[in-house]
């Protein structure tokens, strides 16, 4: 093999990044303050939706903590969620002490099946957390009509949906109670690690600004810049430390005015994938509705069952032909954690499994080049002896 290894994923930092990163660590403001303010601004902005807070928290996964706690998700309750996602979405349901209830997805899509989810509610249920797995909305009209008639909260899981469209409406926008973004290194933007808490809803977004830092009740940028004395603070809640740094905000405000030219050179390279690999004995990704936008954070294969090759060694021989791939996701209810904390079987969730058995991402991210695709595609051509 002479190309080097091609990794799975990789960000794309440019130098306005990089620049104002420096302009951070000169001016001495460090940690969460005006650059904090700035990018949850431009966030709120670029959603489009002028009754939209934001509020930048260190992960998603804090993000989505702090949406469940203000709208008082606790012991007792039962929250919706679907299986084939990573284990945050769920894992921060416990961590408030309720209890998860995942349902299987709907083949076509791979997003949770709102019949799964209508099947699913009990006296106890309190809240459904769609994701919008891969970057393609998960059917939201039919997930906010459920909430609505029977009194459910929603938290989007939107880690992969930057900027994803529904019904020609960002993901964000959609009138769910909250959506949470994530700034992973993986994700379709970054800040290294890094989170944004979106809501209308005024009460929630002062809840989470509040218990994102310690459940004090001003944050320390205001305690140094308002008129009451700076040194002045009152603790009202037991909360978290989940604020954003400057230095991470610092990236986040350059790679968000990247997100739409992001978005269109992952979309290019999944319609090369999409044509390139036509014909295999392969399902293709769906596609987003028709006038709906994908944000390709992840392009997912299945092997169809005459494919004459295993998930597990068509990843080994693409590794052998230097390409990372990786899979989204081992559902939950094969994790130890899940299954035995709810006596999970698989046959619980017949899509989820059959599609995890065969799936496998390929590599999508806007650093790659057109020959990268290429080779990729070669690879996998290769492997399904069809050169
Ligand atoms: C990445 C991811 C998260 C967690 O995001 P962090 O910012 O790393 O906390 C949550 N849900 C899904 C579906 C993800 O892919």
């Amino acid at each position: 093999m002479s190309a080097p290894f091609l990794p799975f994923a990789q960000p794309e930092i440019g130098e306005e990044e990089i620049a104002e990163v420096v302009d951070t660590l000169r001016s001495g403001w460090v940690t969460t303050g005006p650059k904090v303010k700035r990018f949850e601004q431009d966030f709120a902005a670029f959603l489009g939706d002028p009754a939209l807070q934001a509020v930048a928290v260190n992960s998603a996964t804090a993000g989505l903590h702090l949406a469940l706690e203000a709208l008082g998700v606790g012991p007792g309750d039962e929250v919706i969620t679907t299986t084939h996602t990573f284990t945050a979405t769920a894992e921060v349901v416990r961590y408030l002490g309720a209890d998860v209830k995942l349902v299987d997805i709907a083949p076509a899509t791979l997003n949770i099946d709102p019949a799964a989810v209508a099947a699913a509610i009990t006296p106890r249920t309190k809240a459904i957390m769609p994701v919008h797995y891969a970057g393609l909305a998960a059917d939201m009209p039919a997930l906010l009509d459920i909430a609505r008639r029977h009194g459910l909260k929603v938290v989007e899981d939107a880690a992969h949906a930057l900027p994803t469209t529904c019904g020609g409406a960002l993901v964000g926008t959609l009138g769910s109670d909250a959506t949470v973004f994530s700034f992973y290194a993986n994700k379709t933007i970054t800040t290294g690690e890094g989170g944004m808490l979106v809501t209308r809803d005024a009460a929630l977004a002062q809840r989470a600004r509040t218990m994102r830092l310690h459940g004090m009740n001003r944050d320390a940028f205001d305690r140094y810049t308002a008129k009451v004395p700076s040194w002045y603070y009152e603790v009202v809640a037991p909360g978290f430390k989940y604020n954003l740094t400057d230095i991470a905000a610092a990236l986040g405000i350059h790679q968000l005015k990247k997100a739409h030219a992001f978005q269109q050179r992952r979309a290019e390279i999944a319609a090369q994938y999409d044509a390139a690999l036509a014909g295999l004995p392969l399902i293709l990704p769906p596609r987003a509705a028709h006038g709906d936008q994908h944000a390709w954070h992840l392009y997912v294969l299945r092997l169809a069952d005459d494919a004459g090759i295993e998930r597990d060694r068509f990843i080994e021989r693409l590794f052998d032909a230097g390409i990372g791939c990786s899979v989204h996701y081992i559902p939950l209810h094969l994790h130890p954690y899940w299954r035995d904390r709810y006596a999970l079987q698989p046959a619980t969730f017949p899509h989820s499994q059959h599609a995890y058995e065969r799936m496998l991402s390929l590599p999508i991210y806007t650093r790659m080049g057109d020959a990268d695709v290429a080779r990729v595609v070669a690879a996998v051509r290769g492997v399904l002896g069809a050169q």
